[in-house]
């Protein structure tokens, strides 16, 4: 009897431990409660629509929390009916007024210029693709059935490419912190200015063939949201060789060959500079900056659509990895890049810095 009773107890605790372990966590409730607390971040500036969570995966990590991976997608629309209303106008606006020099003043407000146009016409009022890919923890502890609920925006991150960023870094940022580069950027300028001019000997005109719409175009065709390292269908241009979890620099090569740069002996299929970023020295940011093609910058402000976007690591030096900007409205830069994939993907939080092209196609000005 006694024998019978230990069978029947452990029978039960089976039981127990199994129905605890299948108690369901509704996925899509977790995706969807990601979706709203990451699009509330950027609700003071934009307009949210075609708001979509997709749920990717879900497994556990070693400490039993339940990890569920998601790609969250949302158009973006900015709330600023001009350009003016944007903070980071309203500082080079505020820088200009305390310039005195005719000279520094045309410059500065040829810049300003530039940036406005490429506001209103290619940001205000239209809506801006945006897709997120994102990792909730719902810790152990959690009530499955409460899952949902209780997660918040502590419990998302950013999928970076590098490292895993907190969520809440995705939210631009405040007004104040979106004025002071803009006359910082003021300052570039008249600094520039006040040291004699090597536009003539640095800059290759060559760039003006570089269209940065058709770029940021190609960028967008050629990549996704899936975060794969390997070769697919939807990234993988047929008259180019895809290189499985090494495509980053061909993708952008791709890229700038479709907004029209020239391939030379030294940049054409598969060369070093092609398809690779350049930590041995001889890779698309040597060959860019040494041809006087594209100039390095640590402003995000200045990398427009068609710019190319360079993971650092922690200490500053090169990552190895590039993307092509495709968005930058002054307060949101997004991305478009390969393994791993992805596209219109803000950037936030992993350290970057910036190549940029000298010339300005949409504006049909020189860049510096
Ligand atoms: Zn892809």
């Amino acid at each position: 009897m006694k024998r019978l009773l230990c069978c029947i107890m452990a029978l039960t605790m089976i039981g127990s431990a199994t129905a605890f372990a299948a108690e369901p966590v509704d996925n899509s409730a977790i995706a969807e409660k990601a979706l709203s607390e990451v699009t509330a971040l950027y609700e003071d500036l934009y307009t949210i629509t075609n708001a979509e969570a997709e749920v990717q995966n879900s497994t556990y990590d070693d400490m039993g929390n339940i990890i569920v991976d998601v790609v969250v997608s949302f158009d973006r629309t900015l709330k600023a009916t001009c350009a003016e209303d944007m903070p980071y106008i309203q500082g080079l606006e505020i820088a200009l007024t305390e310039l005195t020099d005719p000279d520094e003043i045309s410059a500065a407000s040829a810049y300003i210029d530039a940036k406005k146009a490429d506001l209103e016409d290619n940001y205000i009022g239209v809506a801006q693709d945006t897709y997120i890919e994102l990792q909730v923890t719902v810790p152990i502890a959690t009530a499955r059935s409460n899952a949902a609920q209780a997660i918040g925006i502590d419990n998302i991150e950013y999928v970076g490419m590098n490292e895993n960023v907190p969520a809440k870094e995705l939210a631009p940022d405040s007004n104040q912190a979106m004025m002071e580069p803009g006359q910082a950027a003021i300052l570039n300028i008249t600094e520039r200015m006040a040291t004699p001019s090597t536009r003539a000997s640095t800059i290759n005109s060559v760039i003006k063939n570089y269209d940065r719409v058709r770029a940021r175009d190609y960028a967008r065709d050629w990549s996704c949201t899936n975060g794969s390292l390997y070769d697919h269908a939807t990234c993988h241009n047929p008259e180019y060789t895809f290189y499985a979890s090494n495509d980053c620099t061909n993708f952008v090569s791709q890229c700038l060959v479709y907004g029209g740069l020239p391939t030379d002996s030294k940049w054409k299929p598969y060369t070093e500079p092609w398809k690779t970023t350049g930590n041995a020295g001889n890779g698309i940011r040597q060959y860019l900056t040494n041809n006087g093609l594209f100039f390095h910058s640590t402003n995000e402000k200045e990398a427009f659509a068609g710019s190319i976007i360079n993971w650092l690591n922690s200490d500053g030096t090169n990552a190895g990895h590039v993307g092509l900007v495709d968005q930058n409205d002054t307060a949101t830069m997004t991305f478009c890049a390969h393994t791993r994939c992805r596209r219109s993907c803000p950037w936030t939080g992993e350290k970057v810095d910036f190549y940029i092209p000298y010339w300005d196609s949409y504006e049909g000005d020189w860049t510096k």
